[in-house]
C-alpha cells in the first residue's frame, strides 16, 4: 500500500465507492485526493469526489437537538423519542411506527436501526431511500438467484469484449467507473460499448451503438434477445443443468409482441453483437430499476446471461450499479422492509428463528413491512403515528412529493436525524437530532461490486452531533433493551453483524463476512478494502460460474416475463413523457454537494430538456421558463432545448428542493405508481403538459 500522508476513507457519494485520502491543506482546511490503492478507483476521482473538502464547513449545521424548534439537551430529546415511540406502540401496536432511512448511512448505523425495528419493536416498518434506487434489482436477483447477489466485479467491465449499458448514464452517475471503461476501451479499441437509453446522454459518446429505446421497452428488447439466443442455438446446454424455467422463459420471449421504438436494423445489430460476443457484461441502473415493471426488466436481462452461461466468469455477467454509497450495505443488514439481516428471508420461519435467537429478540415480524411509497401513504392516512426519518429527504424526493410533504406535516410525531435543519423534511420535524456526517464518524460501506471499505473520522463531530448508530442505540436502551443496544463503538456492531453472517451462511445464504467477527479495534481501524464473502468458506471473487445458486435446489430460476409499457399513460391533456434523473455535479437534494461552489457551475438551476421541434411548436424559447404540470403537481423549470431527448419526451433533474428552488421540485411531478413486486416507483416515465411561463 502506498505510504501516503493523510486519512484513508471513502467518498460520501455514489455507489462506485471510491477511496479518498484526506489531509490538511496547510491553510486550515483539507485537501482530498483519490486513493491510488483503493481497488474501486485506483486514484481517480470525479468532480463530486474532488470537491468533498469544500463541503466540510459548519455553516447551517444542526449543532444541538431541537424539540419543537428550540434547542434541547440530548437527554430530553432521547427520552421524548423513546417515550413517544413506546407510547404509540403500547396504544396502537408496533406497526403504528416506522423508520425511513438512507443508503447514505454506514453499515453500522443501518444495522442498529434494522435491529431496533425488526427485532425489538417487532415491526418490519423500516424502509430506505434505496427503495427508490435498487429495489427492483434486489427483487430480480432474489427471484433468479435465491439471494440478492451481485455476481461480478468492476474488473469485468474492463475484461469484457462488449459492455451493454441499460438505463445507465454511467458518465454522470458513476463517473469513475465510466473513466475505467473509457481507459479500457482506449487500451483495447476492440472493446465494444452499447448504450440503451431513450436519451442521448454523455455516456453515449463512448458508444459504438446507441439504442434510443422507447421508455419502458427494455423487456421487449431483452425478450427479443432471449428468443434469438434460443433460435440461433446459442443456449449454453452445459450450463443449463444449473437452471430452472428456461423453456417457459424462452416461450414467453418468443411470444413477445411489445414494440421497442427501435429500427429493426439496430435491433439486429445489437442481437448479432450480444450473441456473437462471449465476454459480455450488461450493466443496468435506474432506467431499469425505476419502473413499474422494473423487476421484470431485471429478470429479462438476467435470463439472457443465464441462458448463455455468461455469468460469474471474467468479463461476463449482469451487473447492477447502485446509486448510493452504501445501498449495498443497507441491503446486507436487511434495511428494506421486506428483508432481514444478512440476506435472511422474512417469510422463512427458520430464518426468523435464527435471527430472533441470535439477537435474543422479544419480537420478530412475520410479514414484510411497508415499502416507501405505501409507508408515506400510511402516514397520510394516520396509520403510522410516529415516524423517524434518518439521513434522507422524502418530502422532496418521493413521488407525489407535495402529498408526502403534507403527510409528514400531519403525522402525530416526526423525528428527523440530519446534518441540517433546513431540508424540506427537517423543517417538518417535531424533534430534530443532530447527526455526525462524513469525516466525523467511523464505519463501513459496501460498493456496487461487494467491496467493503472503511469510512474514517478525521474531524470531531461539531457541537452536540452524534453518529447515527449511537443515537439509535441510546433510543433502544431507553425503550427498555439496554443489553441489546449496549454498543460502545462501531467495531462492536460490525463484529455482531459478521458473526450473524456466519450463521446465515451456514443456512445457505450468500452474504458471509464471518472472518470479520473477531476484529479488534486496531484491526478495524486498519481494515483495507475487501470484497465479500470474507470467510473461511471462500473469499472475494465472482459468483455462479459453476452454478451454486442460493435456492433450495441450487439452481437459478429463469422467470418468464412479458413487456408492458409505463403505468402512467400520456394523453391529450398530459402528452409528454417525463424522464427524471441526476446531473453530473450534484448529489440527491444537494444538502452536501450544494455547498461546493464549483459544483454549482456545471448546471446551476432546475431545467427541462426539450426537443427543438416541441419547443418551436409550443412557443418555448431556449433558456426561458416552462411550466410543467402532471396529474400530481407542478414545477417551473428553465428550458434547455436539445435533441438529446426525442420529440414527445422531456427530461428534468431531481436535485432541487424547496430549500434551493421552491418551484423546481421535480419529485412533485412524479406519480406514486410502483412495481408490484419491488415497490420501486416509476420515476422515469411520467406524463406532463408543458406551457411557456
Ligand atoms: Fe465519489 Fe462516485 Fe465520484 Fe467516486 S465516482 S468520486 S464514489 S461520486
Amino acid at each position: 500500500m502506498t505510504d501516503a500522508p493523510g486519512i484513508r476513507t471513502t467518498c460520501a457519494y455514489c455507489g462506485v465507492g471510491c477511496g479518498v485520502i484526506v489531509a490538511p491543506d496547510g491553510a486550515g482546511g483539507f485537501a482530498v485526493r483519490g486513493d491510488p490503492d483503493h481497488p474501486a478507483n485506483r486514484g481517480r476521482l470525479c468532480s463530486k469526489g474532488a470537491a468533498l473538502a469544500e463541503t466540510l464547513g459548519l455553516e447551517g449545521r444542526l449543532l444541538a437537538p431541537r424539540i419543537g424548534g428550540r434547542d434541547a439537551v440530548w437527554d430530553a430529546a432521547l427520552d421524548l423519542v423513546a417515550g413517544r415511540f413506546g407510547e404509540t406502540i403500547a396504544e396502537h401496536g408496533p406497526d403504528a411506527v416506522a423508520f425511513y432511512v438512507s443508503g447514505q448511512l454506514l453499515t453500522e448505523d443501518y444495522y442498529v436501526a434494522n435491529k431496533l425495528m425488526k427485532g425489538f419493536i417487532g415491526s418490519a416498518n423500516i424502509d430506505s431511500n434505496s427503495r427508490l434506487c435498487m429495489a427492483s434489482t434486489v427483487a430480480g436477483h432474489r427471484r433468479a438467484f435465491g439471494t440478492d447477489t451481485v455476481p461480478g466485479t468492476y474488473e469485468d467491465l474492463e475484461e469484457a469484449d462488449l459492455v451493454v449499458l441499460v438505463g445507465s448514464n454511467l458518465a454522470w452517475c458513476h463517473p469513475v467507473l465510466y473513466q475505467r471503461l473509457v481507459a479500457a476501451k482506449a487500451a483495447r479499441p476492440a472493446l465494444r460499448v452499447v448504450t440503451i437509453d431513450p436519451r442521448r446522454t454523455a455516456t453515449c459518446e463512448l458508444a459504438d451503438l446507441h439504442l434510443a429505446i422507447a421508455p419502458g421497452a427494455d423487456v421487449a428488447l431483452f425478450n427479443r434477445l432471449l428468443a434469438a439466443i434460443a433460435d440461433r442455438g446459442a443456449v449454453d446446454e452445459a450450463y443449463a443443468v444449473h437452471l430452472e424455467g428456461m423453456d417457459g422463459a424462452i416461450a414467453a420471449a418468443r411470444a413477445e409482441t411489445g414494440g421497442t421504438g427501435l429500427p429493426e436494423r439496430d435491433i439486429a445489430a445489437f442481437l448479432d453483437l450480444w450473441i456473437g460476443t462471449e465476454k459480455v457484461v450488461t450493466v443496468f441502473s435506474q432506467g431499469v430499476n425505476q419502473s413499474s415493471n422494473g423487476t421484470d426488466k431485471v429478470s429479462a436481462i438476467l435470463n439472457c446471461h443465464l441462458a448463455t452461461g455468461r455469468i460469474g466468469r471474467p468479463g461476463m455477467g449482469p451487473f447492477s450499479v447502485t446509486g448510493q454509497p452504501n445501498a449495498m450495505g443497507g441491503r446486507e443488514v436487511g434495511g428494506l422492509s421486506n428483508m432481514l439481516a444478512c440476506h435472511l428471508e422474512i417469510e422463512n420461519p427458520d430464518h426468523r428463528h435464527l435471527l430472533r435467537t441470535f439477537w435474543h429478540a422479544p419480537a420478530m415480524p412475520e410479514k414484510p413491512g411497508l415499502k416507501a411509497v405505501e409507508m408515506f401513504r400510511a402516514v397520510a392516512h394516520g396509520r403510522i403515528k410516529a415516524l423517524w426519518i434518518i439521513g434522507t429527504n422524502p418530502a422532496a424526493t418521493l413521488p407525489d412529493a407535495d402529498a408526502v410533504r403534507d403527510a409528514i406535516a400531519g403525522c402525530d410525531f416526526v423525528v428527523v436525524s440530519d446534518l441540517f435543519a433546513t431540508t424540506d423534511t427537517a423543517r417538518l420535524a417535531d424533534v430534530l437530532l443532530p447527526a455526525a456526517g462524513w469525516g466525523e464518524k467511523d464505519g463501513t460501506v459496501t460498493n456496487s461490486d461487494r467491496t467493503i471499505s472503511r469510512q474514517r473520522r478525521f474531524l470531531p463531530a461539531p457541537g452536540l452531533a452524534r453518529p447515527d448508530w449511537a443515537i439509535l442505540s441510546e433510543v433502544g436502551r431507553r425503550m427498555g433493551w439496554p443489553d441489546a443496544f449496549d454498543f460502545a463503538s462501531p467495531v462492536e456492531i460490525l463484529r455482531e453483524h459478521a458473526a450473524l453472517s456466519g450463521h446465515a451462511a451456514a443456512r445457505g445464504r450468500d452474504f458471509d463476512i464471518s472472518d470479520l467477527a473477531a476484529l479488534d479495534e486496531a484491526a478495524y481501524d486498519a481494515l483495507a478494502p475487501l470484497r465479500w464473502p470474507v470467510s473461511a468458506r471462500r473469499t472475494g471473487g465472482r459468483f455462479f460460474a459453476d452454478g451454486g445458486f442460493f435456492t433450495p435446489n441450487g439452481k437459478a430460476w429463469m422467470v418468464p416475463v412479458v413487456s408492458r409499457g409505463p403505468a402512467t399513460a400520456t394523453d391529450d391533456r398530459y402528452p409528454f413523457r417525463l424522464n427524471t434523473g441526476r446531473i453530473r455535479d450534484q448529489w440527491h437534494t444537494m444538502t452536501r454537494s450544494g455547498r461546493a461552489p464549483r459544483l454549482g457551475r456545471h448546471l446551476g438551476e432546475p431545467f427541462l430538456e426539450i426537443h427543438p421541434l416541441d419547443a418551436v411548436r409550443l412557443g418555448i424559447r431556449p433558456a426561458h421558463l416552462v411550466e410543467v404540470e402532471s396529474r400530481e403537481g407542478r414545477a417551473i423549470l428553465r428550458a434547455l432545448v436539445t435533441d438529446r431527448v426525442r420529440p414527445g419526451e422531456v427530461f428534468a433533474p431531481m436535485h432541487w428542493t424547496a430549500e434551493h428552488a421552491p418551484a423546481g421540485r421535480v419529485g412533485a411531478l412524479v406519480a406514486p405508481v410502483t412495481d408490484p413486486i419491488s415497490g420501486q416507483p416509476e420515476s422515469k416515465a411520467g406524463a406532463v403538459v408543458l406551457r411557456p411561463y
